[in-house]
């Protein structure tokens, strides 16, 4: 007997595997809402699909140099799990953490790795869905059957990251890198490197390889906000030293940094041009009156409208100061043989380009949905909370936030997917979908995104992919953790935005 056969699921008679609910993918936040659910609806049965070989998601398939969070992981962290390390983590870190999350509450059982989800089937005569894909190890197909599913697929392709299409990159003698799909062999040792690229990801890459190349340069077309301190929380440390309970010290040091978070985002509106000040002069601080911070560092937007790129120890400046990493500002003509060359005429020659131009994004993983035989295309729903959208039943994707960690909405989402379900199973009904309201029909319909707001490159290029959101705070994903931590609680699942039956 194998293990998951020791687990509560049953199989139809056509020897189909049916599970109470389907969890799509084991990153942070598949694995939140198998915890969630077994704390909350512990009846229930359910399994996790993963097509990687292993847990992790984002912190696993990235690969690169120096590769670690941008937010602190006592928020990064779940909320029942806490974090002792200091606050920025490697993903290695992040993995150990997650392992140890699997193992604490046997959750490992319940995942199938290299399991492939490619295709959903809504029923509305059976109230189930139907999914089909393949497992990559053995290529046999495979098909579920389960009544709710718990969409934790992410928000990016996972196998290919983003490059654009420059003229003349068939001409360059190096090697183009993309670094979601970091070669673990790359060497870079005495080489010069260019990466094309200054968001978090190249704002890690850079300081991570420039002690060993001959020389590394970050081409940016325009600057990001980056904000440099020391990783440390000194919060955390002197409960540390008082002997306080680790469990209090991460309930007390989500707090406090949720509320200077809350304080930070509320002034990068309303004064933002302050907020922009502090950030530059942190900057200016590291590299010193002459460096020319107004073209390398001071960005065209206002602070907050794209993530920022948080630079712990200010490894990055300290690179530029020590003369082994350069940035350029500009933008590129063409690939040439030896490197890039810039609209301003200027050569940049390079053995290895980096092209750290970011994602693409995924639509509910890409999986092929329909309802009773009718594809599903997100760009005609509406989403309720950018968590369920209109005229999909029995479903949720979990979807967190830019602005603050991610995991936070995780555990939000879980608590609301399991006060959900029970609350179904006492009204003895099978499904569940949100439907706009009749005070609702003449609401405007938006993009998912308000582009004032927040308007990151990869979303922006596939919005037309995405579900619409509406004008009221129920009909779209408003990134506002703090509003949701109040509002998603307090969710009245008798509202007619549900329709059950
Ligand atoms: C380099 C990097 C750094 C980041 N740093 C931060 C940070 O510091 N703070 C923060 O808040 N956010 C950060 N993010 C955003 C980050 O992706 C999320 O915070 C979080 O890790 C997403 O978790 P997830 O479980 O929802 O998705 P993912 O981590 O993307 O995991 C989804 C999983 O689903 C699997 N999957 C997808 N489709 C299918 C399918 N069809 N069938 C089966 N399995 C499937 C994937 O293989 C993957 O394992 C970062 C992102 C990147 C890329």
């Amino acid at each position: 007997m194998s293990v998951t056969d020791t687990l509560e699921r049953s199989e139809t008679p056509t020897g189909v595997e049916h599970f109470d609910v389907l969890i799509v993918g084991a990153g942070i936040s598949g694995v939140g809402a198998a915890y969630h659910l077994q704390q909350q609806s512990p009846n229930k049965s359910f399994v996790i699909l993963e097509e990687l070989e292993s847990f992790g998601g984002t912190w696993l398939t990235h690969k690169y140099p120096g590769i670690r969070s941008d937010s602190d992981l006592y928020t990064f962290g779940y909320r029942f799990k806490p974090w002792v390390g200091p606050p920025i983590a490697t993903a290695d870190e992040i993995l150990t953490y997650m392992g140890e999350v699997i193992d604490e509450n046997d959750i490992g059982p319940h995942i199938r790795y290299k399991h492939k989800i490619e295709a959903a089937h809504w029923s509305s005569k059976e109230k189930q869905w139907t999914l089909e894909g393949k497992r990559l190890d053995t290529g046999e197909p495979i098909r579920f059957t389960a009544n709710f599913l718990w969409m934790c697929q992410g928000y990016y392709h996972h196998a290919t990251g983003y490059t654009p299409e420059w003229e003349g990159m068939e001409d360059f003698r190096g090697q183009i890198v993309h670094p979601q799909t970091w070669p673990e062999d790359l060497d870079y040792k005495n080489k010069n490197v260019l990466v094309i690229g200054s968001g978090a990801t190249a704002a890690t890459l850079v300081p991570a390889i420039a002690g060993d190349c001959a020389h590394v340069t970050m081409l940016q077309r325009s600057p990001t906000y980056f904000r440099a301190a020391r990783n440390v929380n000194e919060l955390a440390d002197l409960l540390r030293v008082l002997e306080v309970d680790e469990s209090w010290i991460h309930e007390i040091t989500r707090r406090a940094i949720l509320f200077e978070q809350a304080e930070f985002t509320r002034r990068s509106f309303e004064e933002p041009e302050v907020v922009r000040k502090e950030l530059l002069d942190g900057v200016r601080e590291y590299l010193g009156p002459d460096y020319d911070i107004d073209k390398h560092f001071t960005p065209r937007y206002r602070p907050w409208r794209q993530r920022l790129a948080f630079v712990p120890e200010g490894d990055l400046f300290e690179g530029i100061k020590a003369g082994k990493a350069t940035v350029v500002t500009d933008e590129i003509d063409r690939f040439t043989d030896k490197g890039v060359l810039l609209k301003s005429g200027e050569l940049l020659e390079a053995d290895i380009i980096v092209t750290a131009t970011g994602f693409n994004l995924s639509v509910l993983g890409d999986i092929a949905f329909d309802v009773d035989d009718k594809p599903v295309e997100w760009p005609n729903t509406v989403t309720y909370r950018g968590m369920m959208f209109t005229g999909v039943p029995n479903m949720v994707w979990v979807f967190g936030y830019f602005r603050a960690s991610w995991t936070l909405r995780v555990d939000l989402l879980g608590d609301f997917v399991c006060r959900l379900l029970n609350h179904m199973d006492r009204m003895g009904v099978k499904s569940v979908r949100p439907e706009l309201r009749p005070e609702d029909k003449d609401m405007e319909v938006l993009p998912w995104l308000d582009e004032e707001n927040f308007n990151p490159g990869y979303m922006l290029r596939r919005m037309h992919l995405m579900p619409k959101r509406g004008t009221k705070p129920e009909w779209q994903h408003n990134q506002d953790y703090w509003a949701e931590r109040n509002e998603i609680p307090e969710i009245d699942l008798e509202d007619s935005a549900f329709v059950y039956e």
